[in-house]
């Protein structure tokens, strides 16, 4: 056979896969039904904040670690080879998370710092604001300051590892859709526009396509629109909201989607400004036609700018909109497809997957080419959905 593996989708965690493959010598094929990177799938908008404290779930800690020294290894392969003209993939502004005194994402993210050792220090609303006045938070509000995080550019960290993968001899195809794949006798047959392809394994991430290309797996997966802004800093406070001086934020707010906030920077091009958003979509077709966000929905940006973080509180630059993919608890899916031998999926990564790129990119070679990984992501197999269901 020609191939190795072949990964479906060369997004976020096909790029991190066809990278960690292909400098393993393994002979792999990413195929992609849009350009590497694009601005159609999950993977667009400039930013996406990283972080170690993880209120999302612990057992994601251990995966976050190694994707922090992975993140590394990248950034270096990348530099020597000359790919980041543009600036470095990871920013380490550091990342604030805060909320109303008892908040989970607080409370959470603490806890998983003091169990693994990443720095964080406790704060109260008062001397967060101390510290950061461009942010505002009620002087009884809790908060926490996590000096390692940050925020990745999830373009140029696909447009890298793909590049890499590349150097290493992957052979990626753009624009070719996938219209269908199967497990033979003797390994793994992928149809696509342009014509067929056989391999010994099959890793499919493709992203909010996955309720189409992954239907096997029993799992309602739900492909969510979001809407994301960025706002001019207020006359006077450019300095302030750059990521030298503002980090990453993350309010937990009583009764509502958390909103969140990535500080600007001279390297992120345009849009300029602060990006925010809220953490919530709702339902959609991946293939419908993308609506601009609705006036309440910049509206709504607008008003928490305006209660949050009020530095940032100038006039809008841009809008555009997002895709997330929900599993139904928020949690990835990394598995073996059910009823295959030979093919692995991972998917649903439920808007908080960005910054897990490495790790999940080394898994997933993992078990491609031995059917068993060391890396920690049992806690994201299917097993949990049948325990739900048998009630
Ligand atoms: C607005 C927004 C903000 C976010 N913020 C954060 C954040 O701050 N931190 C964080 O960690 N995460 C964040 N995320 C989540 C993160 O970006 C996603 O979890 C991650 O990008 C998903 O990666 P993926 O590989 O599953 O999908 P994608 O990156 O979308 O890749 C899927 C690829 O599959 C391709 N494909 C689909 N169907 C086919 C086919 N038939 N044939 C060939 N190719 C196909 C697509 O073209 C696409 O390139 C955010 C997401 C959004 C939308």
């Amino acid at each position: 056979m020609a191939f190795h593996t072949i990964v479906l989708g060369v997004g976020t965690m096909g790029a991190a896969t066809c990278l960690e493959l292909a400098r393993r010598g393994v002979r792999v094929l990413g195929l992609d039904r849009s350009s590497v990177p694009n601005q159609r799938a999950s993977h667009h908008g400039g930013s996406r904040i990283v972080r170690e404290c993880y209120f999302e779930h612990p057992d994601y800690v251990p995966l976050l670690l190694r994707a922090t020294e992975r993140w590394g290894e990248w950034e270096r392969s990348a530099r020597a080879m000359h790919l980041l003209h543009a600036g470095p993939l990871v920013h380490r502004s550091g990342v604030l998370y805060a909320g109303p005194a008892g908040s989970d994402v607080v409370e959470r993210s603490f806890a998983t710092g003091q169990a693994h050792g990443i720095p964080c220090e406790r704060l109260s609303g008062r001397e967060l604001r101390a510290r950061w006045p461009q942010l505002r938070v009620p002087d009884d509000w809790a908060a926490l300051h996590e000096p390692r995080g940050g925020f990745v550019r999830p373009e140029r960290a696909v447009a890298a590892a793909a590049a890499l993968a590349r150097m290493h001899g992957a052979e990626i195809h753009e624009h070719e859709e996938v219209l269908g794949w199967d497990e033979t006798a003797t390994g793994v047959r992928v149809r696509t526009d342009r014509g067929q392809y056989e391999a010994e394994s099959l890793v499919i991430t493709p992203g909010a396509w996955a309720p189409r290309l992954a239907a096997q797996l029993g799992v309602p997966l739900e492909p969510q629109r979001v809407t994301v802004g960025w706002f001019a800093p207020r006359a006077g406070q450019e300095a302030a909201c750059d990521a030298a001086r503002l980090p990453a934020f993350y309010v937990d707010r009583p009764s509502a989607p958390g909103f969140y906030g990535i500080p600007a920077s001279p390297d992120q091009g345009s849009p300029s400004g602060v990006k925010v958003a809220f953490h919530a979509g709702t339902p959609c077709d991946p293939d419908a036609p993308r609506l601009p966000p609705t006036r309440d929905e910049a509206a709504a940006l607008a008003g928490a700018v305006h209660a949050f973080a009020p530095a940032a509180a100038g006039r809008a630059t841009a809008f555009a909109t997002c895709l997330y993919t929900m599993s139904p608890d928020g949690h990835f899916v990394i598995d073996r497809m059910p009823g295959c031998t030979r093919t692995w999926v991972a998917c649903g990564f439920s808007g908080h997957g960005f910054k897990f790129m490495p790790a999940v990119g080394e898994a997933l070679a993992d078990l491609a080419t031995q059917g068993a990984t060391a890396l920690p992501v049992g806690f994201l197999g299917l097993a949990r959905f049948k325990h739900e269901n048998s009630g």
